[in-house]
């Protein structure tokens, strides 16, 4: 008997690979036309640009397996992501850092006297922040919190950032420097060919049979065992309600030349409906001088419906007794393992989501083998 696995995405797709490299069989099952699931990345026709279908995506980790094991199944290429926001009519340097302090305050502070000036602004009464806002108002203080995260927040999560975790922001740093890379992490690029090339490669293997358009309630195969990426509260039938999603919106536009200069440009102002414009052809540094054209995409977030393909988990306190309910049921299902963004409710990066799946794979790896000298000396 094969092992089934619900999604082509990064969980899916890394898992059937470390199965079938340790001889397990496995049919993926996916859903939508492409592997790669919100990674997608394809060409767009009118002007050659690669671009990422459900939002930018940076390759950025720390974790040297995860780097290793990326790179045995595409070529990357160093990129280091950077950011700008306009606010107001002007342009600043994210993340926020000396220099965004100072183009903000119109100074010229050093880093030690930016550093004691944020302190003095800073809620520093807050010890331990319980959301989002208090998490801003005691690292960057009010002036700061409300140019560059109130409205990006209360655009990007449709909730006001009082009632979000913390956690949220603590993706972002805060730096007394001029150091404007977006990300801290040591290993940083972007696939030459497109994630979707990368998944493509990863999934080719004669142990695993991949079905594209396949809803997996539609195949009657028996599995040894199920690996489900999907999202937890459609495996059971949303019995104890709907886990809360963001969806994005994307307006796409061309132009010809270099529209915005950079990959990302932020706008946090609460009159702008949108929350970035993403110009793909920054990403892939090394051909964007042979592209005469370009693409820029506009992203709106909104609620999202049963109809549309869920982005960002919000978990709310509410929609955490809710998932508590969902991880009860999951932890008692015989024979499926939920993994990955939708099949935990997780804000994964895709390093940690490749990690997870590496050691999801490691431990059934172990037990199938077990399972399988059980049987054998019966
Ligand atoms: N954020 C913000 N202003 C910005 C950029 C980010 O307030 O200019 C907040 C916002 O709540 C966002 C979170 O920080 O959801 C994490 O940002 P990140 O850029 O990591 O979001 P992603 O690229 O994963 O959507």
């Amino acid at each position: 008997m094969r092992v089934g696995i619900v999604g082509a995405g990064f969980s899916g797709a890394v898992i059937a690979r470390q199965l079938a490299e340790a001889g397990i069989a496995s049919l993926v099952m996916e859903e939508r036309g492409h592997v790669a699931g919100n990674c997608h990345s394809e060409r767009d026709r009118a002007t050659g640009v690669m671009v990422h279908l459900y939002g930018p995506h940076i390759f950025h980790t720390d974790n040297s397996r995860v780097w290793d094991y990326v790179n045995r199944f595409a070529e990357f290429v160093p990129y280091v992501h950077r950011v700008k926001a306009t606010v107001g009519g002007r342009v600043y340097s994210l993340p926020v850092n000396l220099h965004t302090i100072n183009q903000f305050f119109g100074l010229a502070l050093s880093p030690n006297e930016a550093s004691a000036f944020i302190a003095a602004r800073a809620r520093t009464d807050i010890e331990v922040p319980q959301s989002f806002e208090e998490q801003a108002l005691r690292f960057v203080g009010p002036e700061l919190y409300e140019a560059f995260f109130r409205g990006y927040t209360e655009k990007q999560w449709g909730t006001d950032p009082a009632c979000l975790p913390a956690a949220i922001l603590k993706r972002l740093p805060l730096r007394f420097n001029y150091d404007d890379r977006y990300f801290n992490h040591r290993f940083q690029a972007m696939p030459r060919h497109g994630y979707t090339g990368l998944v493509e490669t990863i999934l080719s293997h004669p142990l695993i049979e991949v079905r594209t358009r396949c809803r997996h309630e539609e195949v009657t195969e028996r599995f040894r065992h199920l690996f489900y990426t999907g999202p937890i509260d459609r495996y059971f039938h949303h019995a104890h309600g709907r886990l809360a999603y963001r969806t994005l919106d994307f307006e796409a536009e061309r132009h010809r030349g270099d529209w915005q200069g950079i990959a990302v440009m932020n706008h946090p102002d609460r009159d702008v409906p949108f929350t970035r414009i993403t110009e793909h052809k920054h990403f892939a540094p090394w051909e964007a001088a042979d592209l005469p054209e370009t693409i820029i995409v506009r992203e709106y977030s909104r609620a999202c419906t049963p109809a549309d393909i869920p982005y960002y988990p919000i978990r709310l306190t509410g929609e955490m007794k809710m998932l508590t309910d969902y991880e009860a049921r999951a932890a008692a299902e015989p024979g499926v393992t939920f993994v990955g963004r939708l099949g935990t409710y997780q804000y994964l990066d895709m390093d940690v989501t490749i990690e997870r799946a590496l050691d999801v794979a490691d431990a059934a790896i172990k037990r199938l083998r077990q399972a399988e000298a059980v049987a054998a000396s019966a």
